[in-house]
């Protein structure tokens, strides 16, 4: 017997409907790519991602077509959003910071139609635009006093574009399970791989996350995502937040230390999102001026693991609160966050710590379990590694246009690639990605515990471990740093010396290497394949 309750499906823009109707007036502020602080509100940003739809639907876009965005945070990125998916078309998010030939891959793998972009990225397109094979209609988020002269075909003024509908339409109606977003994962080796969000994930994910113990959004917070929408769906926050009806703040193109510093301050910010690297470049920007950020009381951190350090400095000096979170593409973005389960009862400061070092727990519609590589499940223990499997309404089951793709176990478990530890209260720590992991005589050595404690010693900047070919042990750990400015490095022994309670006596390097600058993925994270290219000869002066 089913239920006896409305069908009322999970869209995208009921979501936003909800914000215009009971927050209207609450306050969207963006720094525009143009330069000047910008602000408008839900009722307005509803209204124009109606045009928005409209205008698309005039252009030719039907349900299930494409619309990229190469865009930075700002309300019309928003609006475009809200405006895709309200007709069933799919908001495209690339990513500017990847190689421009992926960036071609991926619009051609997609088959977007139309492509959104910033001013920012007019150069890079113009290069780009004789190799991409579906786009008809380039719109830049501009008006057409800022629109220069781009010689790209069809190309027009968002705002000019959208005066052209009059927003006396209705969104239109659909199933749930209809695609709404599709982003690629940066992938360090192959080609990419679209993961495409539906309306009913996306909005159960922005719920899930608006849990207390998660995100926990409500309607006084003022929250800013510094992390860019073409991440990983924006973490959930240009829909969780409409959803909690808190005010958004929109960074746009700007993301240094001193400029997220300004935004905060002027916007009054309380709750914000990043990577590690940009909380540590506001750190160096507050360090060098001596600016505050007083309005600042919880920050979401994840992407990459954060190091104990930056979480100390911003508890204890700045009284923000961290969020560690832990996440993928692939899972909408969100799989865990610290939780302070009452039954850990009080720890000291140091204990603590390490408690919101490790990546923490899931909220209700993720589960996870670590297996063996036979696939068989491993304790919850806190010491025992294994692979990381997920399930839930939230999580990829194939990637778009390789459906055939085996992607889950015979459980529906989906493999993260992580390697982890889970203990006892549940709290599971990423101890490596399962290709970084080092192999040291069939035991396992994890390439960033060592990192977190290196950043530890003072004047490192920044520290990757590698895997270094060993005859004994198969595999042994090579350290890469960086140091700060005018900081002197160690040699291999005054590291180990400082390692040495921090990590088991088996896991010390065997060599380490000082370097200018250590390469990144176009998310930020280590880029490892490189280094383990630009190492694979290394040999350590010992041996
Ligand atoms: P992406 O899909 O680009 O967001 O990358 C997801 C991957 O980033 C995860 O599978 C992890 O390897 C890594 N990652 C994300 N958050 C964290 C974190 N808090 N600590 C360690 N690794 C993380």
């Amino acid at each position: 017997m089913l239920g006896l309750m409305q069908d009322w499906p999970l869209l995208m823009h009921k979501v936003l409907d909800h914000a215009a109707i009971q927050h209207p007036g609450r306050e969207i502020i963006s720094r525009s790519v143009e330069g000047p602080f910008h602000r408008t509100n839900y009722r307005d940003v509803r209204a124009r991602a109606l045009r928005v739809a409209q205008r698309l639907q005039r252009d030719g876009v039907q349900l299930g077509d494409r619309v990229a965005t190469l865009a930075w945070n700002t309300w019309r990125h928003l609006e475009a959003w809200y405006g895709i998916t309200g007709i069933g078309a799919i908001y495209h998010t690339v990513n500017p910071r990847l190689f421009p030939d992926q960036i071609v891959w991926i619009l051609n793998h997609a088959g977007s139609r139309v492509l959104m972009l910033d001013l920012t990225f007019i150069p890079l397109i113009q290069q780009l635009a004789p190799k991409l094979e579906h786009i008809e209609r380039f719109i830049i988020l501009t008006d057409g006093a800022h629109l220069p002269e781009t010689g790209l075909c069809n190309a027009v003024a968002y705002e000019d574009w959208l005066a052209e509908a009059d927003g006396d339409f209705a969104w239109a109606s659909f199933d749930e399970r209809t695609a709404a977003g599709l982003c690629y994962t940066s992938g360090t080796t192959g080609d990419p791989k679209g993961v495409l969000y539906s309306h009913r994930s996306n909005v159960l994910h922005a719920l899930a996350c608006n849990q207390v113990d998660c995100l926990g959004l409500g309607v006084a917070d003022r929250v800013m995502p510094v992390v860019p929408m073409f991440h990983a769906n924006g973490w959930s926050l240009p829909i969780a937040a409409p959803l909690a009806g808190a005010t958004l703040v929109l960074p746009g193109a700007k993301l240094d230390g001193a400029s997220v510093h300004e935004i905060i301050t002027e916007t009054q910010v309380n709750f914000s999102a990043a990577v590690p690297t940009v909380w540590m470049m506001l750190l160096q920007h507050m360090e060098a001026t001596g600016a505050r950020i007083d309005t600042l009381k919880r920050v979401v951190i994840g992407g990459s693991a954060c190091p104990a350090a930056i979480t100390k400095t911003y508890q204890e000096k700045h009284g923000v609160r961290v969020i560690h979170a832990w996440g993928m593409t692939e899972m909408s973005p969100v799989g865990t966050t610290y939780q302070r389960k009452p039954e850990i009862g009080g720890l000291d400061p140091e204990a603590a710590l390490a408690l919101q070092a490790k990546q923490g727990c899931p909220p209700f519609t993720v589960e996870m379990k670590i297996t063996n590589d036979a696939g068989q499940d491993l304790p919850w223990n806190g010491e025992v590694f294994g692979r990381l499997k997920v399930r839930g309404p939230a999580i990829t089951r194939n990637y778009f246009r390789r459906e055939n793709d085996a992607v889950l176990d015979a459980d529906g478990f989906f493999d993260t690639g992580d390697v982890a530890t889970i203990d006892a209260h549940g709290f599971m720590e990423v101890t490596d990605r399962s290709k970084d992991v080092i192999k040291s005589g069939g035991e396992w050595i994890s390439s960033i515990a060592l990192e977190n404690a290196a950043v530890g010693y003072p004047g490192v900047a920044e520290a990757a471990v590698v895997a270094m070919h060993d005859p004994k042990w198969d595999e042994r750990p090579l350290m890469i740093l960086v140091m700060k400015p005018g900081a002197a490095a160690p040699d291999l022994a005054a590291m180990n010396g400082f390692l040495t309670d921090k990590v088991a006596k088996w896991w010390l390097p065997d060599d380490l290497v000082v370097v200018n600058e250590i390469p990144h993925t176009a998310t930020g994270k280590i880029l490892k394949t490189k280094l383990r290219e630009a190492f694979k000869d290394h040999r350590p002066a010992s041996r």
